[in-house]
């Protein structure tokens, strides 16, 4: 808890009316405007102020104490954040939503409206951004003292727009209007360096030391956004980098009267921040890139050992006081800059710099596609960070040498653990690089560590076995439960009380209600209330009239070829081509949602959109349809939306290619709003199964040694195509051009694609999945039936909280204290 600050401000006043002339105040005396002059946006700002007001003395609070005390502190660092809003989320956590709604009425402002104004802070592609800003919420939620590290991105992830069914990619300007979260701090700036060559100084005692002159240098400037946990109960600091050219180096270029070049100098140094790689899974391996990840993972270590110092003077004793936890390999450059920092810049001992390293650091791995495994040219290392790939080499010279010591003349293991790879050009390997430099490193599900132990790092745990462990992620049901589905909140909160808002696990509660059909009817009203709302958001962005009581299924990620939107929109093709056979059956109504960005050069992700879109239109417009199956693709994916999406959700699409999805995590949200998963067994999926039973969830497809086995075998579609009725007759629709009558050599190339290779094994769980498909129909047939499954999934999945997955890093790998 936060000690009483003698000298603060006096406590900001509370109640609605305190709330109106709060924001009345910011209107008038921060956004300059009347209240007849103000737009929807001038409220959402003055809201914002407003609130922002009741979060800032407990945040500067819990920083001095935490500064006071000394207490360990837990850095996340991660070059993306995915956050979302957060007027909502500070609201509701300070427990002001009421207040402020009132206040809003009262001055005859729309809540809902004004909290559309907020843009996404989309500073994140998916997954690993979002777990990011899961982290940050728990992190405050557990009251552990933390900062999260990244980049102040000008410009997030592109918008999405569809064209004709194509995707098409806009600039996104958050900071367009300014963002009234942050607060900008311009006396905190760090220099970092680029390029240059080393120095060797002799010291007084023979000794040497490597002096970096950097031939460049950029400042990075901090901006804060406090983060607040559940319950105002605790504040952390989300501190994001900005770019920006030192003054000197411009005013020499001015003062020599090069004005155009000392204005593109300041460019080339402010470009580091402008935008976010808009690539998932795939390193995009540009100077730019490799720039921005030591940028900021310079910055942050340059912060937290400036703080430290400050009170402790040594950095011997830095780790029992920070703990850097690495969110993927992008910031695994901190090993060598940390090193650089201990030994050039304090004069430290290899052997010591090396303990106190290790002691800090932990890294967290998100992925086994081998293409996703980053890798940077030793070439272009040298020339950007000529110290650090000195110190890389040392590190590795060390490292090998105490293989070779313990396993005398294994050239092939030699190769495997080195940190350079020699096969395609010479590349330092960021993951291995990352592996020696921390004291645990973690997969993100049981599965996916499980496999990392057989697969991308098997040497490096049959040398450390005590390294690689598994965190399962989580997500914070602050957001994903509590904010985005208020309706299910309150009935939650009116049947088994509200212990669960502070403990997940209360929610098992449920499990006694699954079948008593007065509550089965209440949560079903619920779902049925949410969904009329997406059918709203629906209508209004595609022109697409959905109704509501046909079940909603739901497909919503990044479009990625492993994640398999393509088998589900060719098991819609299938249902399509059944229900025509077969028009007088009772088929089941059906809304199939599908949702998500593909990289702007990923064009086989883009041409499943495409036919996403085609298959819609065909579908959406067949009157013999009647509404019992219609195709939806809502465009520009983001936080937002999903939080509209997941509440409305019946059933959740999870069906990547097994061993393919290190955890996923919007399987756990859809699960937790009451939707029905049909998966693979891949990722969390395998603990959600483990969790709610297999008889509340359809698991189908083959299993990651299945998958393995039949890429060993040399896999082809072509078989399972021909051994299945159904598939070849989608496969023809495809090849013959029915569905793209304006182009129709337009799926010829995925056609072959699946025919000669099928690399995700699309073919191979074709028929098992649309066999799983009809048991979900008879299920949805049975409607009580479908929502005592339901009520369990939201009753058993307590576990994948957040809090949960956090308190497991404070405990196993940080060792910071945390409440229970
Ligand atoms: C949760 C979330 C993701 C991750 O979804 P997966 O299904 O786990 O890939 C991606 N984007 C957004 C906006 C999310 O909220």
């Amino acid at each position: 808890m936060t000690p009483p600050d003698t000298n603060s401000p006096a406590p900001v006043a509370r109640g609605a009316e305190a709330m109106r002339d709060a924001i009345l105040r910011k209107l008038t005396f921060d956004i300059g405007k009347s209240r007849a002059g103000a737009l929807e946006r001038d409220w959402f700002m003055a809201t914002a102020l407003a609130v922002r007001d009741h979060v800032v003395q407990p945040w500067l609070n819990d920083m001095r104490a935490a500064y006071d005390t000394g207490e360990k502190q837990v850095y996340y660092l991660s070059l993306e954040f995915l956050i979302g809003r957060l007027l909502r989320e500070n609201m509701s956590n300070f427990g002001l939503m009421a207040d402020v709604r009132a206040a809003l009425v009262s001055l005859d402002v729309s809540p809902a409206l004004i909290e559309a104004c907020e843009p996404d802070a989309a500073l994140g592609n998916g997954g690993l951004g979002r777990l990011a800003a899961c982290f940050m919420e728990s992190l405050a939620s557990l009251s552990i003292p933390a900062f999260g590290y990244g980049i102040r991105y000008d410009h997030g992830l592109f918008k999405q727009a569809i064209r004709d069914g194509w995707q098409e990619e806009f600039p996104e300007d958050w900071l367009n209007f300014s963002n009234p979260w942050e607060f900008a701090r311009p006396e905190i700036a760090h220099p970092i360096g680029f390029g240059g060559s080393v120095e060797e100084v002799e010291g007084g005692d023979g000794s040497i030391r490597h002096v970096w002159k950097p031939a460049e240098t950029v400042l990075a400037v901090a901006y804060d956004t406090p983060i607040v946990g559940w319950r105002g109960k605790h504040v952390n600091t989300l501190r994001l980098w900005s770019a920006r050219a030192p003054d000197v180096l411009r005013l020499e270029a001015f003062n020599r009267g090069d004005h155009i070049g000392a204005v593109s100098e300041r460019a080339r140094a402010e470009a580091i921040s402008r935008i976010l790689y808009p690539a998932d899974d795939s390193p995009s391996g540009q100077e730019l890139r490799l720039r921005q990840e030591f940028f900021f993972s310079s910055a942050a270590l340059q912060d937290l050992i400036r703080r430290h110092q400050r009170v402790y003077g040594s950095l011997n004793t830095l780790p029992d006081r920070v703990a850097i936890q690495l969110n993927d390999t992008h910031p695994a450059i901190v090993v060598a800059e940390l090193m650089r920092i201990l030994l050039d810049d304090n004069g430290m001992e290899w052997a010591d710099a090396w303990r106190v390293t290790q002691g800090c650091i932990s890294y967290t791995n998100h992925t086994l596609l081998p293409e996703a495994l980053e890798s940077w040219p030793v070439a272009l290392m040298e020339q950007l960070l000529p110290r650090h790939m000195q110190i890389i080499y040392m590190i590795n010279a060390v490292h090998l040498g105490e293989v070779s010591e313990a396993y005398p003349g294994d050239n092939r293991l030699l190769a495997s653990l080195s940190l350079i790879e020699e096969q395609s050009g010479r590349r330092v390997r960021m993951g291995h690089l990352a592996f020696v430099g921390s004291h645990k490193v973690n997969g993100v599900s049981a599965l996916h560590s499980e496999l990392l132990k057989q697969t991308v790092f098997r040497d490096f745990h049959m040398l450390s076995p005590q390294k690689l462990t598994n965190k399962t992620n989580g997500v914070t049901f602050r957001r994903w439960l509590q904010q985005c589905n208020p309706c299910l909140t309150e009935l939650l909160v009116e049947s088994i009380g509200p212990d669960f808002l502070d403990d997940p696990e209360a929610l098992r509660g449920l499990e006694k209600l699954a079948g008593d059909a007065a509550f089965q009817q209440r949560f079903a009203e619920v779902k049925r209330v949410n969904k009329q709302a997406l059918a709203q958001v629906i209508r209004e962005r595609t022109g697409i009239r959905v109704d509501p009581t046909a079940m909603f299924d739901i497909h919503i990620k990044r479009i990625h070829e492993y994640k398999r939107q393509l088998l589900n929109v060719l098991e819609t093709i299938a249902l399509y081509d059944a229900i025509r056979a077969e028009p007088h059956r009772e088929w089941q109504p059906r809304v199939k949602i599908f949702a998500g960005k593909a990289a702007a050069s990923y064009h086989r992700a883009k041409l499943i959109i495409k036919l996403a879109h085609d298959v819609a239109r065909i579908v959406n417009r067949d009157p013999m349809m009647r509404d019992r199956l219609k195709v939806v693709f809502l465009p520009n994916y983001n936080v937002s939306l999903a939080e509209v999406i997941i509440p409305a959700a019946d059933l959740s699409e999870q069906i990547s290619t097994a061993g393919m999805e290190a955890s996923g995590t919007g399987n756990m949200k859809l699960g937790l709003n009451g939707a029905l998963t049909i998966g693979t067994l891949d990722g969390a999926n395998v603990e959600m199964l483990e969790h709610v039973g297999a008889e509340n969830m359809f698991i189908f497809g083959l299993t990651t040694p299945e998958v393995e086995n039949r890429r060993k075998e040399g896999w082809h579609g072509q078989m399972a195509i021909e051994a299945s009725f159904r598939l070849s007759q989608v496969m023809d629709q495809l090849s013959s051009g029915v569905l793209s009558p304006d182009d129709r050599g337009r799926y010829v190339e995925m056609v072959r694609n699946l025919r000669d290779h099928d690399h995700f094994l699309v073919t191979a769980d074709f028929d098992s999945y649309f066999t799983k498909q009809r048991e979900v129909d008879m299920l949805w047939a049975q409607q009580a039936e479908w929502q005592r499954a339901a009520i369990l999934n939201t009753a058993r999945l307590g576990w994948f909280s957040s809090d949960r997955t956090i308190r497991e890093y404070a405990e196993e790998i940080w060792r910071v204290p945390v409440e229970h």
